[in-house]
């Protein structure tokens, strides 16, 4: 099926031994060197392959649809379809290859109801009568899920407010689509993205036989897996003939996403003189640093994600480095544009660079270019076991379980704490439709 290529994308294969972060190493020398600085990820396909084998091992019974919107980046949505996942789409896939779509935009525009017709695309999602007219019209075979209304009060994102039908509805729902002869095959929700209640979960599978979202990958995704598993189990036992199928989308990309950016300016600002007489040195100023990617780019997730993004310094701040006050920007000529109001870091220069780790989700996907700046350049790497892995797409054994340290991802920590006190990075979820 989908074959890699080196033409489709650019993808380093990593050497025996070598890790995501000696190629993150070797490019910022390479920048350095060439005088060009410009902000850049480096991506570790590995690790979605290493959440793949989780949610295998993790959710059995459940199959994935990935949320592309999460990040749409045609590397990974490559790697996820040579895996067998299927697509959660909002409009008609970027990538003609993709297959095994659902749409599961609730507010469809009739063109692309009808585009998904021409292109045998049926599963569809909807919550409203308008909608389910809509798709009668323009697309009469399609297969529909009906999408619920959760509580969604405990998550990072909250999309209640804009989808869902009530109980009351769906039955409304229910028989009009009958009477229209329009084949509902199943039933959705999202609790919310980021969500960290496992007890909603079980609520909503009971309530509505649907779909659930998990908080923290690291922390709690078998401690929310092993709440849904027995709901699945009790409310739609494996012998009902549902299939359940879940659209994940932090779950398989968080922890993909290494970012580089560059501080392009700094200012030095004086703070008012205060009985300075007796204050140290660094207490007299703060520094503003500007750097080559903000919140109309890579950091929009800041915005619109609710993301705790942290900064690590590349190089390793010596033992007794003085820590100063200072705020983080980005290139654009808007005040907005701010990554951090405060934060206690050594004194950088321009030209330095600061590393962030976890920057895959809702981050290029919705980056803009505005005020000319362009979105940094993605550099892909793989081990080579992952690309042996990635090869035997229609192998029913897919994947086999191969030892951690083959696939190359990056290390935990690659880079030096900032010293800054902060909130831990936003916490990655995935949901799931039934
Ligand atoms: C965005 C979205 C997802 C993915 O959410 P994550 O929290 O990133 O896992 C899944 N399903 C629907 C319908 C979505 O809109």
């Amino acid at each position: 099926m989908n074959n890699f290529s080196n033409e489709e994308f650019d993808c380093h294969f990593l050497d025996e031994g070598f890790t995501a972060k000696d190629i993150l190493d070797q490019k910022i020398n390479e920048v350095s060197t060439s005088g060009d600085k410009d902000a850049f990820y480096v991506a570790d396909l590995g690790d979605i392959l290493k959440k793949h084998r989780r949610w295998l091992k993790a959710l059995p019974r459940v199959t994935h649809f990935y949320a592309v919107k999460c990040n749409d980046s045609r590397a990974i949505v490559k790697t996820l379809a040579a895996i067998g996942t299927g697509f959660d789409c909002a409009t008609r896939p970027k990538y003609n290859w993709c297959r095994r779509i659902i749409y599961a935009n609730l507010c469809k525009q009739v063109s692309q109801i009808k585009n998904a017709a021409n292109n045998g695309i049926q599963m569809m999602t909807f919550d409203s009568e308008v909608e389910l007219m809509k798709v009668a019209r323009a697309h009469p075979k399609a297969k529909l899920v009906l999408r619920i209304a959760t509580d969604d009060s405990k998550a990072v994102c909250r999309l209640g407010v804009k989808f869902g039908a009530t109980l009351k509805t769906s039955r409304i729902l229910l028989e009009r689509a009958k009477e229209l002869n329009i084949d509902v095959i199943g039933v959705s929700f999202h609790v919310g993205s980021g969500h960290k209640d496992p007890e909603t979960f079980v609520q909503a599978i009971s309530d509505a036989c649907c779909v659930f979202d998990m908080g923290d990958v690291k922390l709690k995704f078998e401690e929310i897996t092993s709440v849904i598993n027995p709901a699945l189990d009790k409310y739609f036992p494996s012998d009902s003939g549902v299939r359940i199928i879940a659209e994940p989308g932090r779950y398989y990309v968080v922890s993909a996403f290494t970012l580089a950016v560059n501080i392009i300016a700094k200012k030095i600002v004086l703070k008012e003189q205060i009985g300075s007489d007796h204050e140290d040195e660094s207490n007299k100023h703060t520094f503003m640093y500007y750097m080559n990617d903000g919140v109309y780019g890579s950091f929009n997730c800041i915005l619109y994600d609710h993301a705790h993004v942290k900064p690590l310094l590349q190089k390793r701040p010596k033992a007794d480095e003085k820590y100063y006050s200072s705020s983080i920007w980005g290139p654009t000529c808007d005040g907005l544009d701010r990554i951090f109001e405060h934060c206690d870091l050594p004194e950088m220069h321009v030209g330095d660079w600061m590393l962030f780790e976890n920057m895959s989700t809702y981050t290029v996907a919705a980056a803009s270019t505005f005020n000319g700046f362009q979105r940094p350049t993605i550099y892909y790497v793989m081990s080579g076991p992952t690309w042996q892995l990635m090869q035997p797409i229609q192998n029913p054994h897919f994947p086999p379980e191969v030892e951690e340290q083959d696939v190359g991802t990056l290390p935990v920590s690659c880079a030096w704490e900032s010293g800054m006190k902060h909130h831990p990075a936003t916490c990655a979820s995935a949901s799931i439709n039934v």
